[in-house]
């Protein structure tokens, strides 16, 4: 492939091989690339910045950045501004974004994405409290195949170190019969264990 052809493709065009991405010995693959092949949905390029996702997220005015630009960062290769924001922590997944989208875009997804990406590289989350939240949320999931609430609210304050914040409405919901101490477990804790296996969630 001659050198014209690889940089037509590397604006994005078409997906760069493997084999093109390596120079000298380094992968350039950029983080647009990493974060579309992630996604494996509609590529991030198909944005075209209308801002209709951002007008409707319930969150946006508590965002570092808002949902749009986050895909303008990511389109810019800025990941340690990207990775280190609380905007990708505050995201709720409730997929708001993605109904207005003229382009389907899946913001919701590609909060996930680099969610993950973030913990892979050891950068973590920017709001370590929403990261407790999810592992307590897993957990209960993992070890019973479905929650309960009072369980993983304890699991959760353990694990944040937030022992007394909302004990009081906690104590509330519990007297109004609202959280229940007893829940059954799945009975089909097989599946459950090949999901975690395949997601390879410790
Ligand atoms: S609604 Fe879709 S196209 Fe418009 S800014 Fe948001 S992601 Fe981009
Ligand atoms: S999924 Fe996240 S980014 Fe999209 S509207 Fe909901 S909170 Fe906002």
């Amino acid at each position: 492939m001659t050198g014209n052809k690889i940089l037509v493709k590397s604006f994005g065009c078409l997906p760069l091989t493997e084999d093109e991405r390596m120079v000298n010995g380094v992968n350039m693959k950029t983080f647009l690339e990493e974060v579309n092949e992630k996604i494996n949905g509609v590529p991030l390029q198909r944005c075209y910045h209308c801002r209709k996702c951002t007008a409707g997220c319930p969150l946006a005015f508590a965002m570092e950045h808002n949902p749009n630009k986050v895909i303008r960062m990511i389109q810019m290769g800025m990941k340690k501004e990207v990775l280190g924001s609380s905007t990708i922590w505050l995201c709720a997944s409730c997929e708001t974004c993605i109904t207005r989208c003229p382009n389907e875009v899946d913001i919701a997804r590609m909060m996930d994405v680099l969610r993950e990406i973030s913990i892979a590289a050891g950068i973590g989350a920017r709001e370590k409290n929403v990261l407790s939240f999810h592992e307590a949320f897993l957990a209960s999931i993992k070890s019973r195949g479905r929650i309960n609430e009072p369980f993983m609210m304890v699991d959760y304050k353990l694990r944040s170190g937030d022992l007394f914040s909302d004990m009081g409405m906690g104590i509330s919901m519990f007297m109004k019969g609202k959280l229940s101490l007893v829940s059954p477990k799945t009975r089909d804790m097989n599946t459950i264990r090949k999901i975690f296996d395949k997601t390879k969630h410790a």
